[in-house]
């Protein structure tokens, strides 16, 4: 099982394509016909791979992508939608191939219309947490107080009365810092309502910190924006 969330065209009808797998994690493929009147490849949907494990080149080989009908609302949810885009692209920067994450395909496929809001930030959280990036958000890294409103940095997270050298990335106000605070225990955080302004004020957040880590704007924030 897998998802497509990348093509790229190459000479002819033909394609790379990047997947994320269940059994693989992100990995790649050679489509010979990607592009043809049949239909070609649909991009974020689950599906199930038909294909050939190479050992001596990071590119397989691919025969058939099925997608599985009951993730249709994937493609029709625009919601659910921009926010794979979000959050496929922040994998293609973190994740190196072939690292498989059972967890994080278990959180792709359970997004819902119901649960999109909080998907796409629990999912940005875990990708941070997993590549080795997160912090704590409950205490400045300086004086150890709990804070109230933070100072992102490359190095954690700040009170306001601590930042003297390190370069500030982005403010971290009041009213999103209690759902910060709850992201390391997933039980609170199902329980919270969280609106999609709040969802947009904590994802500008991490986007920022990520494109401070990859030296890259990540572009379908921009689109998601909008
Ligand atoms: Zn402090």
């Amino acid at each position: 099982m897998g998802i497509v969330y990348k093509l790229i065209n190459y000479a002819d009808n033909s394609a790379i394509a990047c997947l994320f797998t269940k059994d693989f994690g992100k990995i790649k493929f050679f489509i010979n016909k990607a592009f043809t009147s049949k239909g070609g490849i649909h991009k974020f949907i689950p599906g199930e791979i038909d294909f050939l494990k190479k050992d001596n080149t990071d590119l397989n080989k691919f025969y058939a992508f099925h997608i599985d009908i009951k993730y249709m609302y994937f493609l029709e949810n625009i919601d659910i939608y921009y926010r794979l885009h979000l959050v496929f692209e922040i994998i293609d920067y973190l994740y190196e191939l072939e690292s498989k994450d059972v967890f994080l395909w278990k959180l792709l496929t359970n997004v819902s219309s119901k649960n999109v809001h909080k998907f796409s930030i629990y999912t940005v959280y875990y990708i941070l947490k997993h590549s080795g990036y997160i912090f704590d958000f409950s205490h400045c890294i300086k004086c150890n107080s709990p804070i109230k409103e933070g100072i992102l940095t490359a190095n954690g997270i700040y009170c306001s009365n601590c930042l003297i050298n390190d370069s500030k990335i982005t403010s971290i106000s009041k009213d999103i810092m209690p759902y910060l605070k709850t992201l390391n225990e997933p039980g609170k955080f199902k329980d919270l309502i969280l609106t999609e302004g709040s969802e947009q004020k904590i994802l500008n957040i991490f986007i920022k910190y990520i494109e401070n880590i990859c030296g890259k704007k990540i572009k379908s924030f921009e689109i998601l924006k909008r």
